[in-house]
C-alpha cells in the first residue's frame, strides 16, 4: 500500500514513517521546502530510502495547497495528516496557528475527495487537547470527553493551541457527516509526547515542544531546582503514538474513532530521577541534589481511561523510565554533552 504523510519532517511523523517503512508502506511525505524533504529522505535508511519520496506543500492553510499531493501513481490508499503547528506563543494566533491547523485539515480533505478517490482511510493527529477541560474534571477521561475552550476563548494566546487542536477536529468529523466522502476517518488523540528525536533534526533549537523539557534539562536547566510540572502530567512515548496511528489506518474496526494514547504519569521530580539514575556522568552536572527534588504530583489527580486504544489497537504502553533514557540518549547521540 501506499501512505501520503503530512508534516514529513515532525517528531511524530519521523516515527510513524519508521513503522511504515518497517512494514513494508511506500511512503510520500509532505514538507514545507525541497532542502527539508532531502534531509527526511537522508535520514531514513539508504536500504528503505527508495520507497520515501517527498512532496513540497508550502502553506498548508492555502486553498488547494493538497490537491496536487494528492495526486499520485500508484495512487494513495492511505493518508495520515500530522502537519499542524505546535507552539507555547504566537505572534498572530489566526494566522500562525489556527489557519494552518483547521484549514490544513479541511483542506487535506477536501483535495483527497476532489482527486484522491483510492484513499480508504485519513487518520488525523489530534490531541487529548481536544478531550481534556480545564476544570470540573471528571474521575476519568475517554473519548467521549471534548474540551470546552471557545472560539473567542482561541485567540488568547495561552490557548489557542489547545483551541486549534479540537476545531480542527471537530472540523475533520464534520466534513466526513456531510460530504460523505469515500474514505473513513480515525483520530489519534494523543497526550503529551516525549522520545527520540528525529534523526532528521536540523538543530536542537528546532526540536518539537513537547521534548523541550527533556532537552532542557540535558542541557543544564534543572541544575538550580526541578521547576513546577506544567502543564500536564500525562505522557506517552512517541512510538506508541506512532504505532496507534499505523494501525488505526489498518484495523478496520478503527473506522469512526477517537483513539485517547496516554502511557501513564510522570512529573519533572521523576524525570529527573530517571535521568540521575540512569546518567550517572549527566546526574552530577545537571541536577540539584537528591534531597532538593520535590514530587509535585497531585495524588488526587484524574485518570486516563485508554481501554479503546488498548482493544482496538492492540497498544501496549511503553514506561516513563524507557521513554525518558531513550530520549536523552538521542540528544546526547544528537550534540554530545559534555
Ligand atoms: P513538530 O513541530 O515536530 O511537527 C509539526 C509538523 O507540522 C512539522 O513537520 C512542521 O513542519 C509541520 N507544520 C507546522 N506548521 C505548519 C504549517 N503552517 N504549514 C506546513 N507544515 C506545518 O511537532 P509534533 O511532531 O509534536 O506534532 C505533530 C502533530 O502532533 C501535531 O498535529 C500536533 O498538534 C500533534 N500532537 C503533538 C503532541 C506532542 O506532545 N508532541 C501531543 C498531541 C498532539 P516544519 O518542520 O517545516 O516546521
Amino acid at each position: 500500500g501506499k501512505v501520503l504523510l503530512t508534516g514529513g519532517t515532525g517528531f511524530i511523523a519521523s516515527h510513524v514513517l519508521d513503522i511504515l517503512l518497517e512494514e513494508g508502506f511506500d511512503v510520500v511525505v509532505t514538507v514545507r521546502s525541497q532542502e527539508k524533504g532531502q534531509r527526511v529522505v537522508k535520514s531514513v535508511d539508504e536500504t528503505v530510502g527508495k520507497k520515501v519520496s517527498f512532496v513540497v506543500v508550502e502553506d498548508i492553510a492555502q486553498d488547494g495547497a493538497f490537491d496536487e499531493a494528492v495526486k499520485s501513481d500508484p495512487p494513495f490508499e492511505y493518508v495520515i495528516h500530522t502537519a499542524s503547528p505546535y507552539q507555547t506563543k504566537w505572534e498572530d494566533p489566526v494566522k500562525d496557528c489556527l489557519d494552518p491547523a483547521i484549514k490544513g485539515t479541511t483542506g487535506i480533505l477536501k483535495s483527497i475527495h476532489a482527486y484522491a478517490p483510492t484513499v480508504k482511510r485519513v487518520v488525523i493527529t489530534s490531541s487529548s487537547a481536544a478531550i481534556l477541560k480545564r476544570e470540573n474534571h471528571p474521575k476519568s477521561y475517554n473519548e467521549s470527553s471534548w474540551s470546552e475552550v471557545t472560539e473567542e476563548q482561541a485567540l488568547d494566546g495561552r490557548n489557542t493551541y489547545r483551541a486549534s487542536k479540537k476545531f480542527a477536529e471537530l472540523a475533520a468529523w464534520d466534513f466526513k457527516a456531510k460530504e460523505s466522502p469515500l474514505f473513513d476517518l480515525a483520530t489519534i488523540n494523543n497526550t503529551y509526547t516525549f522520545g527520540p528525536i528525529p534523526r532528521s533534526l536540523a538543530s536542537l533549537n528546532t526540536l518539537n515542544t513537547s521534548n523541550h523539557r527533556i532537552r532542557d534539562l540535558v542541557q543544564g536547566g534543572m541544575r538550580e531546582a526541578v521547576p513546577a510540572t506544567s502543564p500536564l502530567f500525562t505522557f506517552v512515548d512517541v512510538r506508541d503514538v506512532a504505532l496507534a496511528h499505523v494501525r488505526a489506518m489498518a484495523v478496520p474496526e478503527a473506522t469512526g474513532k477517537r483513539f485517547y494514547i496516554v502511557g501513564g504519569f510522570f512529573s519533572n521530580a521523576r524525570i529527573a530521577e530517571i535521568v540521575r539514575s540512569n546518567f550517572p556522568d549527566l546526574a552530577a552536572k545537571v541536577l540539584p541534589p537528591k534531597e532538593q527534588v520535590k514530587d509535585d504530583f497531585p495524588e488526587d489527580h484524574w485518570t486516563p481511561d485508554t481501554t479503546r486504544s488498548k482493544t482496538v489497537l492492540g497498544l501496549k504502553y511503553t514506561s516513563l523510565e524507557k521513554t525518558v533514557v531513550d530520549t536523552v540518549a538521542s540528544i546526547i547521540k544528537f550534540e554530545g554533552v559534555s
